[in-house]
């Protein structure tokens, strides 16, 4: 490891050196099956052929030039993702924070244009993460990751996941908008009843306020539509995106209604990178195969496979694993150890996980995930299972 990198994370010894489909090798000689996904990241795994025939083709012709001329590969993408959603205009940007940010920012100008600039706060709920930068590690609430970098960002305010009450007594007149991931990914794959997003829609119809999803984690494709609120039958104000849309290339976006993004008008909000060629060329190519159907059904398939596996487990080793939780391929594991420990155990077995809040163990993997990859990645986790229950 090397003492010219800072200090803020915590990481394993392994390094990899090249990623085929949905298995890593590493430099230790080792071969890993990637239920992390970089954290939800490589949507189609590690150098699909499309990805790669289009970044290549990209690279040989222009990779950047900045927003202040036409981007052809930008305007398509986001017209593809209009097509396909909710929304009437995407900002590109290159993360998920970022994405969040325009989404903050978007709200505020909203109510500000609306000469309503006493509406700025956002409610939002308890376990939630939205990013790392100063206005997203407010909306997340987070005591651990906002100790140390106050004064905290104004207008958030936070109240207990799954709380009805609380939800309807937060609102007041400087309320602008209710954001929410429809499933929490590093709050511990918990997931909001279609039911409740519904009710968080009518509620925002009723008292004037936007709803915003942060799919960063559960969207493009995740849980077998290509965005998880599809589910509910109900659609927000504005989408953040990111993660899976760019499939390791650094890629975000931020989705909105004609009316809730007419807030941004030019010079209100920008960045340099967002939406350059060759991140488009990269989006463009991802969208090319999670977008068709047989994709997205084949992602609910596999899904249900590993769930059915990780439920056995869970009957199993009862002591150990209290709950398997999720749907599609964003599944988590609810332990009785902490799941950072499981993680480790599990690499020894050669797969890959992420830990996550409310003792949770995360399998994310790449929806291009195989039946024979889950039944590899199921006796992993039984393998490391033993090691915990011994009793068992
Ligand atoms: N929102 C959600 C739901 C996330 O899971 C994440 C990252 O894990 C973010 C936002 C922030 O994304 P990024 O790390 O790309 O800034």
């Amino acid at each position: 490891m090397s003492n010219a990198l800072m200090g803020n994370y915590r990481r394993s010894e392994l390094a990899f050196e090249s990623g085929q489909g949905c298995w890593l090798n590493a430099t230790n000689g080792e071969k890993y099956l990637d239920c992390a996904a970089g954290i939800a990241v490589n949507a189609l795994g590690h150098c699909h052929p499309h990805m790669v025939e289009a970044i290549n083709t990209q690279a040989q012709k222009l990779w950047h030039v900045s927003n202040v001329f036409q981007i052809p590969e930008q305007a398509l993408l986001a017209e593809r993702l209009v097509a396909q959603t909710f929304a009437d205009k995407a900002f590109f940007c290159n993360s998920g924070a970022e994405a969040m940010e325009a989404a903050i920012k978007m709200t505020r100008r909203y109510f500000f244009n609306k000469n309503q600039p006493e509406k700025f706060k956002i409610i939002t709920f308890s376990g939630a993460f939205h990013g790392r930068t100063l206005a997203t590690i407010a909306a997340g609430g987070q005591e651990k990751y906002l100790e140390g970098f106050g004064p905290k960002v104004q207008g958030f305010d936070t109240v207990p996941f799954g709380d009805h009450e609380a939800l309807h007594a937060a609102i007041t007149p400087e309320t602008a908008a209710i954001l929410v991931e429809p499933i929490q990914g590093e709050g511990g794959i918990r997931a909001v009843p279609h039911h409740c997003l519904k009710a968080l829609r009518a509620l925002c119809d009723e008292k004037g306020l936007l709803l915003i999803f942060d799919e960063v984690q559960c969207g493009m494709g995740r849980t077998g539509k290509l965005f998880a609120h599809e589910w509910a039958g109900i659609t927000p104000d504005i989408m953040a995106v990111a993660k899976g849309i760019g499939g390791g290339f650094p890629l975000g976006a931020c989705l909105a209604t004609e009316d809730a993004a007419s807030a941004l008008v030019p010079g209100t909000h920008g960045t340099t990178y967002g939406g350059n060629p060759l991140a488009m060329a990269v989006g463009n190519s991802v969208l090319d195969i999670i977008e068709k159907p047989e994709f997205l059904a084949n992602v609910l398939k596999m899904g249900e496979e590993f769930k059915t596996g990780l439920e056995a487990l869970a009957k199993k080793y009862p002591n150990l694993i209290l709950e398997a939780r999720g749907f599609g391929l964003m599944l988590g594991l609810k332990l009785s150890v902490d799941p950072v420990l499981m993680v480790a155990e599990l690499r020894k077995h050669h797969c890959l996980a992420v830990a996550a809040g409310d003792n949770v163990m995360r399998i994310l993997p790449p929806l291009t995930i195989t039946s024979s990859d889950i039944q590899f990645a199921l006796k992993a986790i039984e393998a490391a299972a033993h090691n915990f229950t011994d009793s068992e």
